[in-house]
């Protein structure tokens, strides 16, 4: 083969994910569209809002929108950008702590590359989205994974004892993909003394990356800390990609705040990793655009009526899971230990699930909830038979 030895492995990986693509497409094709209970892609599937289009339409009309610029983003957009920050968050970011990137994928593997050495370590907290591994791999780096306790707070005792002088950063993402969860003000703030005893203990320095794409989608009321007001060295990195129904456009930014250890050289190597990772800068257009939605989203609240409507029904059937506080997923407890039998059974129902070593978590199967209310109502008496099924067999 001419391709590296880790690019073929991806390719093995990749095709439980193809074939699980390929079967749900055979399955609609068989019983058509309807009758296909597809819970198992994180497609926003509420409206992109009306502002949005109409900005494209006038920065459109704009002259010179569409050239190279500064690798951080325009400075007007990331002015725009510190300043709504503050008004949310009472914080005091100016445009020079604002790195615009092409979504979190973009901006976290910005970061990675401007921090990691090869063998370093960057701990993350089970359940977690597996990209992240393929994203520190990507820069010879090691992924060190924390379990979680049953409602997916991580385990704070393990979580000590897996920081090392090798750890460069740990990634958390609030609210979590799969579970569902936020982090409390609570397991911030645990989080952070134990990295501040760290950093003194090893005269090191470590980073939180905040992974946050879901940070608008967050149900009952429930608010989401902001990071930088815990722990001095942390990065947020945020996408439009969820609270504007925009995945394929790629954009959202860095949150590099002035306390943050090394300052200078890490807002210019994040600039210079987005060159050099071919990024060059994140969309030109849409990066005007999000200027002028900077606080609006899409209309979310169908993800809220579909989180109660599944949770209560899948809890009335007889299944188990924590009930999510945010995001568009639900992270049920599959009744037998192998989850991935259990989604092969679910396919009986034509229901289709990610199983839960998907993020390294086994015995759990991850449901994503962004899809048409209907569809869930339809799709509870297929789970309730699923169930009776799964009972005949414990
Ligand atoms: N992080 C998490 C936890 C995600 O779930 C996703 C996408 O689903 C991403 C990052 C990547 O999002 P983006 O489209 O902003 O690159």
């Amino acid at each position: 083969m001419m391709i590296s030895k880790s690019m073929e492995n991806l390719i093995n990986n990749n095709s439980v994910i193809r074939k699980m693509f390929e079967e749900g497409k055979i399955l609609k094709e068989k019983y058509g569209e309807e009758n296909v209970f597809d819970f198992s892609i994180g497609n926003p599937s509420v409206e992109v809002p009306e502002k949005v289009n109409l900005a494209i339409k006038q920065v459109v009309e704009d002259k010179d929108i569409h050239s190279y610029m500064n690798n951080s983003g325009y400075d007007d957009v990331r002015e725009t950008i510190a300043q709504s920050i503050n008004n949310r968050f009472e914080t005091e970011f100016e445009k020079k702590n604002i790195i615009m990137c092409t979504g979190a994928a973009g901006g976290i593997n910005a970061i990675l590359r401007t921090i990691l050495n090869p063998e370093d370590e960057v701990v993350v907290l089970v359940p977690y989205f597996m990209e992240y591994k393929n994203y520190v791999e990507n820069y010879y780096a090691k992924i060190i994974e924390v379990g979680c306790n049953e409602d997916f707070t991580p385990k704070l005792d393990e979580f000590e004892d897996k920081i090392t002088l090798k750890t460069k950063a740990v990634i958390i993402n609030n609210p979590n993909n799969p579970s569902g969860i936020v982090y409390s003000e609570n397991v911030i703030n645990k989080i952070s003394e134990v990295l501040t005893k760290k950093q003194k203990e090893f005269n090191s320095s470590i980073y939180i990356i905040s992974d946050e794409p879901y940070r608008e989608i967050v149900f009952d009321g429930i608010k989401v800390p902001f990071i930088t007001k815990y722990y001095n060295n942390s990065l947020v990195v945020y996408s439009y990609s969820k609270s504007l129904s925009i995945p394929g456009e790629r954009i959202g930014y860095i949150v590099v705040p002035s306390k943050a250890y090394d300052f200078e050289n890490l807002i210019q190597g994040i600039a210079i990793a987005i060159r050099i990772l071919g990024f060059v800068n994140a969309p030109s257009l849409m990066q005007k655009v999000v200027k002028e939605c900077v606080d609006i989203t899409a209309d979310m609240c169908v993800y809220e009526k579909n989180r109660d409507l599944l949770y209560n029904g899948l809890i009335k059937t007889g299944f188990e899971c924590v009930k999510p506080q945010g995001t568009f997923y639900l992270f049920l407890k599959s009744p037998i230990m192998d989850e991935k039998k259990f989604c092969e059974i679910a396919k009986q129902f034509n229901i289709l699930m990610v199983p839960g070593s998907s993020f390294s978590k086994p015995g759990y199967v991850r449901l994503a909830f962004c899809t048409q209310t209907k569809k869930i109502e339809n799709a509870l008496p297929k789970f309730k038979e699923l169930y009776e099924m799964m009972k005949e067999r414990i």
